[in-house]
C-alpha cells in the first residue's frame, strides 16, 4: 500500500496522455496516487484516458483538483503556455511531475523526405519537449518547488533506424535537450530524466509494416515487442 500511495501528493502533467505509452504512463502515476492533468491533441481520447484512471476525479463534474483532461497541441508554443495556466487553474500548484509522451512518426526515406516531414517530426517531438520542459521549469522555479521531469526519447534516437532520419534526429535532440536541462535545473531541485524505449506495441507501431516489425523482433531478446504498461506483448 505504502509503494502504491507514493505519489498521492503529486500532480503528474502527462502530454500524448489519450493513447500507448502516455496513457500506460497516466494509469500508473494515478494508481500509485498521483492527480493527473491528461492532455492530448485529441480531447477526447484524453477525456477517455481520464475515465480509465478511475477514483472520484474520473467522471463527470470532477471536483477541482481531481485527474482532468485537457486539449492542447504541445508543438505550440500558445498552446502550451495556456496549458500549464489551465492546469495550475485547475489544481492551484504547478505540476510537480511531467512526463512528455506527445509524439508522431513521418517516416520515410532521406533521398526523398519532404521538408515538411522533417518540419512536423521535429516541431512534435522536440519543440514540444522544449517548450514543455521550460514552461514547466519556469513555474515551478517561480513556486520554489521542486518537480521531476521526463522526456520520452526512443533507442532510434540512439541507434537511428531506416527511413526514421526526422524521428531519430527528433529523439536524439530530446536526449541532448534533457541532459542539459538537468544541468541547468538540478540547482532548483528539479530533476530531468529522458528514457528510452524499444519497440512498443501502441497505435505508433501499428503503422509499421508487418515485415519491418518482424525483422525487429527477431532483435529482441525477448522475442516480443513491449507493452506500454510494462508487460510483454504476447
Ligand atoms: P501513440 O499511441 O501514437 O501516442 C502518441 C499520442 O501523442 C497520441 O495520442 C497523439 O494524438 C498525441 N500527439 C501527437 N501530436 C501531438 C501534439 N502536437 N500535441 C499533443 N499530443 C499529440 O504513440 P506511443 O507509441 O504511445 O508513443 C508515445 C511516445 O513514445 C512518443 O514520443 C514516441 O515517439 C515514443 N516512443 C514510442 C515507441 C513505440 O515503439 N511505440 C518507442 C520509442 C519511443 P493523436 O492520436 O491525436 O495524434
Amino acid at each position: 500500500m505504502a509503494s502504491q500511495l507514493r505519489l498521492r501528493s503529486a500532480l503528474a502533467l502527462v502530454t500524448g496522455a489519450g493513447s500507448g505509452i502516455g496513457r500506460a504512463v497516466s494509469m500508473r502515476l494515478a494508481g500509485e496516487g498521483a492527480a493527473v492533468a491528461a492532455c492530448d491533441l485529441d480531447g477526447a481520447a484524453a477525456r477517455e484516458t481520464v475515465q480509465l484512471l478511475g477514483g472520484p476525479g474520473s467522471k463527470e463534474g470532477a471536483p477541482r483538483g481531481a485527474h482532468t483532461a485537457f486539449q492542447a497541441d504541445v508543438s505550440e508554443a500558445g498552446a502550451v503556455r495556456r496549458l500549464l495556466e489551465q492546469v495550475q487553474a485547475c489544481f492551484s500548484r504547478p505540476p510537480s511531475v511531467v512526463v512528455s509522451c506527445a509524439g508522431i512518426t513521418c517516416d520515410g526515406f532521406l533521398l526523398h523526405m519532404s521538408e515538411d516531414d522533417w518540419d512536423k517530426v521535429i516541431a512534435v517531438n522536440l519543440k514540444s519537449i522544449f517548450l514543455v520542459t521550460q514552461a514547466a521549469a519556469q513555474a515551478l522555479v517561480s513556486s520554489s518547488c521542486p518537480g521531476s521531469i521526463i522526456n520520452i526519447s526512443s533507442i532510434v534516437g540512439k541507434v537511428g533506424n531506416m527511413g526514421q532520419t526526422n524521428y531519430a534526429a527528433s529523439k536524439a535532440g530530446v536526449i541532448g535537450l534533457t541532459q542539459t536541462a538537468a544541468r541547468e535545473l538540478g540547482r532548483y531541485g528539479i530533476r530531468c530524466n529522458t528514457v528510452l524505449p524499444g519497440f512498443i506495441a501502441t497505435p505508433m507501431t501499428q503503422k509499421v509494416p508487418q515485415k519491418v516489425i518482424d525483422k525487429f523482433t527477431e532483435l529482441i531478446p525477448m522475442g516480443h515487442l513491449g507493452n506500454p504498461d510494462g508487460g510483454l506483448f504476447m
